[in-house]
């Protein structure tokens, strides 16, 4: 089986216990449309140590957070990967802001879809796809209408674990249906017999020793093109290139 790997590029700034969610976080979020990010002196430095891997890595897709185009030096970063023909760039919404969490709202999801679309896919240019991650893993079936009016083709913000299923309203195959409905391809994250496997899970104990393990063995082939056929998802983030002092790498099959 073929595996599909990307990238999120949160910075330490969005972290639900910090901004995004209704009740977690420490700053306020009344609205999605954020101004003036700068980018974290962890998170550059955690993207000059992906660079370096990226730059001898295999396909990778960057999930990228509009905003973080406000800041200059983490573009400068960004315009280094996307000179790189692995790497294609697509959408982690505008600020971060945890969707599912707050009540419903088209209107506002459509406007911050649209807008994160229009920002990224121009910078982005040719290694733009239109492919979403919802932040947090915040999705919920009112969010498939909207994406795929906006034209997004594939969704991958499912965590199909019984951990998460709280944050689904309690059912994520009502989201999968949803997208199916909507026609947009759902990619959920890779999970094992004990729970997640992707994101902070891959750091996480217990879930890091069954996680590493099942990364390896299914990372042996690798595609750009999750729209088609059978693919599984794996995804880290830009952040986890800071840990081992810089020498972290996702946990790929040994020909990788
Ligand atoms: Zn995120």
């Amino acid at each position: 089986m073929t595996s599909w790997l990307s990238v999120d590029t949160d910075d330490v700034i969005h972290l639900p216990s910090k901004r995004g969610h209704p009740h977690r976080s420490s700053v306020p979020m009344p609205e999605w449309r954020t101004e003036g990010y700068q980018a974290s002196s962890r998170l550059l430095s955690a993207t000059d140590h992906f660079i370096q891997w990226a730059s001898r890595g295999p396909e990778t897709t960057i999930f990228l957070i509009a905003e973080q185009l406000d800041c200059p030096e983490f573009t400068k970063r960004l315009d280094t990967l996307l000179s790189m023909p692995n790497i294609l760039i697509a959408c982690h919404g505008w600020g971060h802001r945890c969707w599912s969490a707050w009540p419903e709202d088209i209107v506002g999801f459509t406007e911050m879809l649209t807008a994160a679309r229009d920002r990224i896919s121009a910078y982005a240019g040719d290694s733009w796809r239109p492919w979403f991650r919802a932040p947090g893993g915040y999705i919920s079936t009112w969010m498939a209408g909207p994406l795929a009016a906006a034209g997004f083709r594939l969704d991958s913000s499912v965590n199909p674990s019984r951990w998460v299923n709280r944050k689904m309203g309690g059912n994520w195959s009502k989201v999968q249906q949803s997208m199916e409905q909507c026609g947009v391809i759902e990619r959920p994250w890779l999970t094992t017999s004990i729970g997640p496997a992707c994101g902070p899970a891959l750091s996480l104990f217990p879930f890091s020793i069954p996680a590493r393990k099942a990364w390896k063995r299914n990372s042996v082939s690798v595609t750009n093109n999750p729209e088609i056929g059978e693919t599984i998802t794996l995804y880290w983030h830009l952040l986890d290139h800071e840990r081992k002092s810089g020498r972290w790498k996702p946990p790929l099959a040994k020909s990788m």
